[in-house]
């Protein structure tokens, strides 16, 4: 029986570049491109997803729960953060999984996931999440390649990366909007994005009024830590910002 080769495809250029050595060596015959939508992707995550698969020649196979993060967030009652994201278990491994039980014996799938040799500490914890189908990672192998190499090789395919790259985001889910971010991360979808700063400070408010004094980040300050809202944060930068503005 023929191996089904199953690309966790997210939109991420990790995941187009994973595709790539993938096709190089299987062909596209049983290869299938797993996207799980979040609701709330980048409008040109979908622009990349299309034009990239319609040049693999092989089209998407979009899987989705039907919820956004924070729909998980209210529901599960409880606001992801740095530590612990359920967002990512609910929206994008269960309904994958879901797909892979109904569709690919592991005993002949081989499943690949776009992290790269940069982030090769994460993947005995993937491996493991993912048993029992096989799990391969094409981009901890050599030769290593930037997330600059693969845009630069993406764009010499005559493809147009996701925006969020040029848009100084380092990973393209989520709409950039993503609880794992720490500080800086949320400061520049402030700049960048101010309406999707403004929606998220929104939903954090809503939970705060239910779940009480929780936040996506924190601080420490005086070996103590806390809840830092998005609400604060963005009040603090735009009071610095405004100061420093006004410095003789
Ligand atoms: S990208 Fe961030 S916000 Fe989105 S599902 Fe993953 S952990 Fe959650």
């Amino acid at each position: 029986m023929s191996t089904l080769h199953v690309v966790q495809y997210s939109g991420g250029i990790g995941s187009w570049a994973a595709t790539q050595r993938v096709v190089a060596e299987h062909g596209t015959t049983n290869l299938v491109l797993l996207a799980a939508d979040t609701r709330v992707e980048d409008p040109d995550l979908w622009r990349f997803v299309r034009d990239s698969t319609v040049h693999i020649g092989v089209s998407p196979t979009v899987v989705a729960d039907g919820r956004t993060p924070f729909q998980v967030f209210a529901d599960q009652r409880f606001l992801g953060n740095s530590r612990l994201a359920p967002c990512s278990s609910l929206l994008k491994q269960r309904p994958a999984r879901a797909w892979l039980d109904g569709h690919a014996d592991p005993a002949t799938t081989v499943l690949y996931v776009g992290i790269d040799w940069s982030e090769a500490h994460r993947t005995p914890a993937i491996v493991r999440g993912w048993a029992p189908w096989t799990v391969r990672f094409p981009m901890c192998d050599e030769p290593h390649l930037s997330k600059q190499d693969m845009l630069d090789a993406a764009r010499a395919a005559g493809l147009t990366p996701p925006r969020l790259y040029e848009l100084g985001f380092s990973h393209n889910n989520c709409g950039g909007v993503c609880v794992r971010g720490g500080q800086k991360h949320w400061l520049h979808l402030l700049t960048v994005f101010p309406d999707r700063y403004a929606q998220a400070e929104e939903h954090e408010q809503q939970l705060r009024a239910e779940l009480g004094d929780v936040a996506i980040l924190r601080e420490r300050r005086g070996g103590i830590s806390r809840p830092l809202t998005l609400i604060e944060l963005r009040c603090r930068h735009q009071a610095a910002t405004a100061s420093g503005g006004h410095r003789p």
